[in-house]
């Protein structure tokens, strides 16, 4: 009796859990993903374009494990890093006063541009799986941003001052057009870094599409998508699949994984997406893909440009790349490319190479 009694409780304790299964391939699942910490907190969903095409995308997007979903224009969505981990999607970022927007977001890439209409299938998917994410967070509309909302720039030549306008990502996502297309009745209002002085504008065309009346997507996405967005079988998936109950905010317990992830089912997706490139044999990537030490580096025709001190600091050696993928940093015989760099934590001793 008490057994089954316990049996029971478990059982209920993890159909929250089965009921949010996200329909996504696994084929570009990041190698990166055991070496992430779990999330503890998750605030926001950050929307993101990949400003360059599909294959390209998903490698180095899994190669790094920059994202947590990628959507490409035929409506396929990619798990890349598991959802309860963090994914270094959003760089040097700040919310509402928080830094490091990572510890407490999901990302989702989109293949295209930040000034580029999108397809409606692909929106059609990005909207059922932003849906999907915001109800298991329990996030309300002015919580989906785009990365251009987050991102924000170290002082420099131009600015003196910390300032929002470090990136002009997903930008798109914060038009009323495309939110009104995706389902999004509100947005951010305003910036409460900017409003707070700790951050100062430093681009204003982006202040406007942000904040402002800019919408350069009216006249795309005017009319009402044309046709049923998916086809009979797949909403039919969809109804079976969407939990009818509101969701339940995962407790910690939740959301501890199954240090592996989910398996991936036998995919409606793959069918629906037919359209989708022809699976190729998934992509060989491992982390051995970046140098792992000074003799890698040096064979790859990177030169020692010189070491962080007092008075020299990353910026002064690299420059503008300092944090650039293709900048690296070495220290206690680690390699740390400049792309995943904390600025926070740049350190005397550090050794900066750059390709010649
Ligand atoms: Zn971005």
């Amino acid at each position: 009796m008490v057994w089954r009694l316990l049996a029971t409780i478990t059982v209920s304790a993890l159909l929250p859990t089965l009921s949010f299964a996200i329909d996504a391939s696994d084929r570009y699942r990041s190698p990166r993903n055991p070496e992430r910490r779990i999330r503890s907190s998750t605030e926001l969903i950050v929307l993101h374009t990949t400003e360059a095409a599909e294959r390209g995308s998903l490698v180095k997007l899994c190669d790094r494990g920059e994202a947590h979903y990628c959507v490409t224009e035929a409506g396929t969505v990619y798990r890349i890093v598991d959802r309860d981990r963090e994914a270094f999607h959003a760089g040097r970022s700040m919310w509402n006063g928080k830094e490091d927007v990572d510890k407490f977001s999901i990302g989702i890439e989109c293949v295209g541009h930040h000034d580029k209409a999108m397809p409606e299938v692909q929106i059609a998917a990005i909207k059922t799986l932003v849906k999907e994410l915001q109800s298991m967070y329990r996030l309300s509309d002015d919580k989906v941003v785009c990365h251009s909302h987050v991102a924000y720039g170290a002082p420099n030549k131009w600015h003196k001052t910390k300032h929002r306008g470090r990136k002009r990502c997903g930008m798109l996502f914060a038009m009323p057009s495309v939110r009104a297309r995706l389902g999004l009745a509100k947005r951010p209002a305003y910036d409460a870094d900017v409003r707070a002085k700790r951050l100062v504008v430093g681009d204003d065309y982006l202040r406007k599409v942000l904040y402002g009346s800019v919408d350069t997507m009216r006249s795309a996405y005017a009319k009402p998508p044309a046709a049923p967005q998916t086809s009979g079988l797949f909403s039919w998936f969809r109804r079976k699949n969407t939990p009818a109950a509101p969701a339940q905010k995962p407790t910690p317990a939740a959301q501890k994984p199954a240090p592996a992830a989910p398996k991936p089912k036998p995919a409606p997706v793959a069918k629906k997406t037919s359209v989708a490139p022809k699976p190729k044999p998934a992509p060989k990537i491992s982390a051995a893909k970046e140098p792992s030490s000074v003799k890698e580096l040096v064979a790859r025709g990177y030169v020692l440009k010189g070491t962080v001190a007092k008075d020299v600091t990353a910026s002064k050696i690299a420059g503008a790349k300092w944090n650039s993928p293709d900048t690296y940093y070495t220290i206690r015989n680690k390699v740390i490319p400049g792309n995943r760099i904390d600025q926070a934590h740049i350190e005397k001793g550090m050794c900066i190479w750059m390709k010649k």
